[in-house]
């Protein structure tokens, strides 16, 4: 049966201080912690920083943390009960450090990262979900989580984790990886939503995956126009485009469609 809420603790210490040491961590840093369950980084981050807040969707666990945190009089942190997907984040700087809830991992990555008050995440996830995060283009892993990541932050893998580390052990290896905010300013809305489109359908080519889109409405001599327009072979695959090839893509859309208004 599945891990309810993605439960898998980390138990190895070693690995839990690795994670918080990652962070660069001073009594200056404001903290959030995302899913922090029985509290493991939570009792390392808490007396290196100014102020800890830590998002919490369990109730069970909420409550022993909390309990936790008042019986040894700790005041710089602060456990809230809810769910982080539609937790208000705070508007002032923080770094973030969470062993991610596995089942709903990237879509926590896509409502921190485009945040301009975030400074460095220290996440862990699934190795396989970590190698997609930083996949580069022309890659098997390339797709558009990797363009959403590296269109906002500067990303590298800093370890590997056994599922050994954890109780109850996951089934698949784990990696923590290091996320530094580019602060990038929201890019036109039609750009990530062509993306996500494309790679919706990654084994057609690129020709197929514009004239499809619903700007287009099927007119692929139009698409064909646009594609070469942007220096770009048609018959190519999705996965062959830089984050700047789907720029200029969308710009040229943008021009195309603007034109015949
Ligand atoms: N930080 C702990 C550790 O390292 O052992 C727990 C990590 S565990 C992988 C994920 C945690 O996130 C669990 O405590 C789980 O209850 C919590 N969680 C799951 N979904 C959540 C959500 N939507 N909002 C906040 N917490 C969530």
């Amino acid at each position: 049966m599945p891990q309810k809420y993605g439960q898998n603790f980390l138990i190895d210490k070693n690995i839990a201080n690795n994670i918080v040491k990652a962070a660069n961590l001073t009594k200056q840093d404001e903290v959030l912690e995302i899913g922090p369950g029985r509290g493991i980084l939570t009792k390392i981050i808490q007396p290196q920083v100014k102020y800890l807040t830590a998002v919490e969707i369990d109730n069970n666990l909420f409550h022993k943390l909390s309990n936790y945190i008042a019986l040894n009089n700790i005041k710089n942190t602060k456990i809230i009960n809810g769910d982080f997907i539609g937790y208000n984040i705070p508007t002032t700087k923080f770094k973030i450090i969470s062993n991610l809830p596995y089942n709903i991992g990237t879509a926590i990555i896509q409502k921190i990262l485009p945040l301009k008050n975030w400074t460095c995440a220290i996440l862990m996830l699934q190795k396989d979900v970590s190698r997609r995060l930083i996949a580069h283009f022309k890659t098997k892993k390339y797709g558009y989580i990797s363009i959403f990541t590296s269109y906002y932050a500067e990303s590298k893998i800093l370890f590997d984790v056994s599922p050994k580390c954890f109780s109850p052990q996951p089934k698949v290896v784990s990696s923590v990886i290091k996320l530094i905010n580019k602060n990038q300013k929201q890019p036109e809305p039609l750009f990530f939503e062509f993306v996500k489109h494309f790679f919706s359908m990654r084994r057609k080519t690129i020709l197929n995956c514009l004239a499809s889109s619903k700007y287009l409405e099927s007119e692929k001599k139009r698409a064909l126009q646009i594609i070469n327009a942007c220096n770009l072979d048609p018959f190519l695959r999705p996965e062959n485009l830089s984050i700047a090839d789907f720029f200029y893509l969308t710009n040229e859309v943008k021009k195309s469609t603007i034109c015949r208004l």
